[in-house]
């Protein structure tokens, strides 16, 4: 194929105890998925899930070193599990929906809390308070086939060694099945297709300098730094 302008390379993100690498399509993010996590942001805990989108070359991989963000005074960490879509669907049926998962992993939603606060207020679009260059770190990702479909287990991230979020992944108010179910109905789900799927209450402010450690049971850490 001859292009006009130099084509993208493939993002991708390491698996776990492997060298092929995992081929990223989209980065999908659910919004307010922890109830106490909803309530700090001022919502309602029991609304229907919403999505927004990451570009796909917004993900950082695990130990790297990223600029803090242009724009923003007020960048924040949401610690997450990342759920990896190992084969394509649409209206995926809850009972169905875990036979598309090819792995999990665990992510960071970087936000720049100051642009997405002014935008809720304005009625506005959150890209540019969630895709931004390096907006989705991201640890190695785990297959389903050597770890299971976790459903519980400890979630947390530690800011310079401090304890800043502790949840447990059976928090979740929309499990990732369900998650997967709500969000093929809305697009035709693709192998390569990331969903962060919220943050628990405790999310802060980073900055410049900070040792960022990610952790979900049973998926390892990620570990970053902002300069
Ligand atoms: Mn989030």
């Amino acid at each position: 194929m001859e292009y006009v302008v130099p084509a993208p390379d493939i993002a991708s993100v390491a698996v776990a105890d492997s060298r092929a690498r995992f081929p990223i399509h989209r980065i999908y993010c659910v919004g307010r998925n922890y109830a106490a996590h909803a309530r700090e942001m001022g919502a309602d805990d029991r609304e229907p899930p919403f999505f927004f989108s990451k570009p796909a070359d917004a993900i950082v991989p695990d130990g790297a070193s990223i600029p803090y963000p242009s724009a923003t005074t007020n960048l924040h960490h949401e610690i997450e599990l990342v759920a990896a879509i190992g084969t394509e669907g649409a209206d995926i049926p809850v009972a169905q929906a875990l036979d598309h998962v090819y792995g999990y992993a665990v992510g960071v939603d970087l936000t720049r809390r100051d642009l997405q606060l002014a935008a809720r207020e304005k009625g506005r679009p959150w890209d540019m308070s969630k895709g931004f260059d390096n907006a989705a770190p991201c640890a190695p990702i785990h297959p389903a086939a050597a770890v299971g479909h976790p459903n519980s287990g400890a979630i947390w991230i530690k800011v310079n060694g401090e304890t800043k979020q502790d949840s447990d992944i059976s928090k979740l108010i929309w499990s990732v099945s369900e998650t997967i179910a709500h969000l093929s109905g809305l697009v035709r789900l693709m192998p390569g297709d990331l969903i962060y799927t919220g943050t628990p209450e405790g999310v802060g402010p980073l900055v410049a300098g900070d040792e960022i450690h990610g952790h979900v049971h049973g998926l390892g850490d990620l570990h970053f730094s902002l300069r």
